[in-house]
């Protein structure tokens, strides 16, 4: 057996249907006592669930509703956001979105410290992970730093009933994506690979119902479940090709971020396929037999992937999105500029292989 290292974060995970009327609880446990609340403008009839559960208890009060969380985190509703919470004397905040809203809370923690209790309603995993990201002029700037990570998360799947069937399609091939990395990253560990697995399988068995059914709570349940696991493995190793390039996309060409994952993920894993064997065959094992005719080859991790997106009525290919072709080569570019980890080393040839087939939308021949 290789040697690792493994080291857990911390953090309360609740996690059930209905589990949402714990929250006054749970923000007690945190010692917040005047909660700032978070979300985006589209979330704000749910931020109204938690205010009427929190006046129910006597224990924590609304500092107030920032409902203006957008995506990419820019500087200046930060900047906003930091200030009422201020003004408002917060000493806690809870997040009730995707990982718009949860990165909102965490800008407002990098600052004052303050405890994050998030409640997530995509499968973004953000709440998972000590990651931060800031946009500023255009640059969106990451980092890790523990006091950003959320101190507990209330996981209940009745909150994503209302994810409509493409995103909740699009947003669980991008936890899953946070898993295929985990399973062949170089600081990867044995637990870490066991959530990777589990968590893949959940959301393969989980979005092919939800496609047909989005009301269907326990495949909900089961999606929400692998989202958890594939955001503690983003939190707890590194990732590599697949992640680098999607913030180049998302970040350069402002494309939408969990479509450009689904699109991207099979073939930045057909480029490693060959140099991570072991971990490939994880990814196909949980991904698990075939389901449609469509799928019946599907006789790789990369295959796989791009069947459970393109089977599932999910984007397949970039230019889709309104990437040009012109915008390839400037992505390439972009993509080489700096080496980092991954079971391939970056060249250029292939690496542009690569882009050219998520560009078309081609299925993977490995
Ligand atoms: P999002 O948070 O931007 O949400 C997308 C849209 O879906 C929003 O309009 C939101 O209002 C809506 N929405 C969310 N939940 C809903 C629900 N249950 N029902 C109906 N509508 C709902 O999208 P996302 O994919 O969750 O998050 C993407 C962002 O998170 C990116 O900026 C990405 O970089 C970041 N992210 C960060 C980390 C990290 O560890 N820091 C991890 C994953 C993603």
């Amino acid at each position: 057996m290789k040697s690792f290292a493994y080291s857990p974060l911390p953090g309360r995970v609740v996690f059930g249907a209905g589990r949402l009327r714990e929250v006054a609880k749970e923000a007690a446990a945190l010692g917040i006592r005047r909660a700032l609340i978070l979300c985006t403008p589209e979330q704000r009839a749910l931020t109204e669930q938690v205010v009427s559960l929190l006046a129910d208890s006597s224990s924590v009060a609304v500092a107030g509703i920032f409902d203006k969380a957008v995506m990419h985190v820019p500087i200046e509703t930060v900047r906003e956001a930091r200030a009422l919470a201020q003004e408002w004397g917060a000493d806690g905040a809870i997040t009730l979105g995707g990982g718009s809203t949860t990165g909102l809370g965490k800008a407002i923690a990098l600052a004052s410290g303050l405890p994050i209790l998030a409640i997530p309603t995509t499968y973004a995993g953000s709440e998972m992970t000590p990651i931060y990201g800031i946009t500023e002029a255009g640059l969106k700037t990451t980092g890790r730093d523990p006091k950003v990570l959320p101190r507990t998360v209330i996981y209940d799947p009745e909150l994503t009933l209302t994810l409509p069937a493409g995103l909740s399609i699009t947003s669980g091939i991008n936890a899953i994506a946070h898993a295929v990395e985990g399973l062949y990253a170089p600081d990867a560990n044995p637990v870490n690979s066991l959530m990777a697995e589990e968590g893949i399988a959940a959301l393969a068995k989980a979005l092919p119902v939800l496609r047909k059914d989005v009301n269907d709570l326990e495949a909900r349940s089961q999606a929400l479940y692998g989202a958890w696991l594939c955001g503690s493995v983003l939190g707890q190793v590194g990732m590599g090709l697949h992640h680098k390039l999607c913030h180049t996309l998302g970040g350069t060409f402002n494309l939408p971020h969990a479509e450009t994952h689904t699109i991207v993920l099979p073939h930045a894993v057909a480029y490693n396929q060959a140099f991570a064997p072991e971990a490939m065959a994880r990814v196909a094992r949980a991904l698990g037999p075939a389901k449609t005719p469509n799928s019946m080859n599907a006789a790789s991790a990369a295959q796989g992937l791009f069947d459970l997106a393109a089977d599932n009525g999910a984007p397949t290919s970039l230019q889709s999105l309104g990437l040009t072709q012109a915008d390839l080569a400037h992505a390439l570019d972009l993509a080489l500029q700096n080496q980092y980890p991954n079971p391939r080393p970056l060249e250029r040839e292939a690496l542009q292989a690569l882009l050219q087939d998520a560009f078309e939308g081609t299925r993977p021949t490995v």
